[in-house]
């Protein structure tokens, strides 16, 4: 049994973590500081002896007495809207917060994964996006304080890796989706869902060409934890190449839950990705993983969340 501290842990992506290492045995330390996480997504986790939270904010030096074996740093703001809001934070998290848990692992010899994305190929001219592609990022546009921060995040981890022989994971996370997606975070996939349940015209930006990859949160999670347990050192995409347009997509969801709304267009922000889908030649080959749930299975799951949370 491994003591497992996971950061961003009444997030989205972290409270399911949460629950996978706990359904696998390990004793988790669960740290969020709330700034877009919810005590909601892990409340369940409070009576298990296996579990402990620390409200803490990581970006401040992070202390954990006795033994850790692994680390897994999934503190960010992480949608477009969330940064706009929070672009200082979300610079700090992925620059100073990684520097702390790369600390925090070199002083337990613990093993750290952390998060990285597939916004570090920015707006991509390669398609779809192998990891050696090295992106196409605007620094000084809005997504540019997160986008840097992870490419950062992933620099400082190699440093670590070659100069303090820390253990370390890389994983880039290509768009996610499932129970727990905060409502109001701006992304496609909960403003998709709100707009059809409540009946409201679905809101694709620019003319719905663009194209996104969505990935259940379970495929991902097991994905994670394969690459954990793996030997692989460098980056690597987990994500589901299924690739599909925002229009198509909000098409999918109307037909999903019958709403007879239309989808109405709204102008395209700046620097948005005309284009996104994981190659996931390594993690098939290296961990023999790939994703089982389909779209259509996953909204489902992903829209009796909603309407649970939307009931008035
Ligand atoms: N999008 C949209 N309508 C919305 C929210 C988002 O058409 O109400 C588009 C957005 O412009 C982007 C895609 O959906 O092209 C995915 O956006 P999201 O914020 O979910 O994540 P991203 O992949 O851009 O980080």
């Amino acid at each position: 049994m491994a003591k497992v501290l996971i950061t961003g842990a009444a997030g989205f992506l972290g409270s399911h973590l949460c629950d996978r290492f706990i359904k696998e045995g390990h004793e988790v330390i669960g740290m969020d500081n709330l700034l877009t996480g919810s005590m909601s997504n892990i409340e369940h986790l409070f009576p298990l002896k296996q579990f402990e939270f620390h409200f803490h904010d990581i970006t401040k030096f992070v202390h954990i007495p006795g033994r850790l074996d692994y680390i897994l740093h999934f503190a960010s703001p992480a949608s477009p809207i969330d940064y706009l809001k929070m672009p200082i934070q979300t610079l700090k998290v992925g620059a100073l917060g990684t520097h702390n848990l790369l600390g925090l692992a070199k002083a337990h010899a613990a093993r750290i994964l952390v998060a990285s994305t597939s916004e570090v190929y920015g707006d991509p001219l390669v398609h779809p996006q192998p990891e050696e592609y090295w992106g196409n990022v605007n620094p000084v546009g809005p997504r540019g304080v997160y986008d840097e921060a992870k490419r950062f995040l992933e620099a400082i981890t190699m440093a670590y890796r070659n100069f303090h022989e820390v253990d370390t994971r890389i994983v880039r996370i290509f768009n996610t989706y499932g129970p727990r997606m905060r409502l109001n975070d701006g992304r496609v996939l909960p403003t998709f869902m709100r707009q059809a349940i409540q009946g409201e015209d679905l809101t694709a930006f620019g003319d719905g060409s663009q194209t996104r990859s969505f990935c259940y949160v379970d495929d991902l999670v097991d994905g994670i934890y394969r690459l954990l347990l793996s030997d692989y050192t460098l980056p690597m995409n987990i994500g589901n190449p299924s690739e599909i347009s925002i229009k198509e997509f909000g098409e999918e969801i109307l037909a999903l839950t019958g709403a007879n709304q239309k989808i109405v267009y709204q102008p395209l922000p700046q620097d948005d990705p005309k284009q996104r889908c994981p190659d996931i030649t390594k993690a098939r080959q290296l961990l023999g993983w790939e994703p089982k749930v389909s779209r259509k299975e996953g909204l489902a799951r992903t829209y009796a969340f909603f309407k649970e949370v939307l009931k008035p």
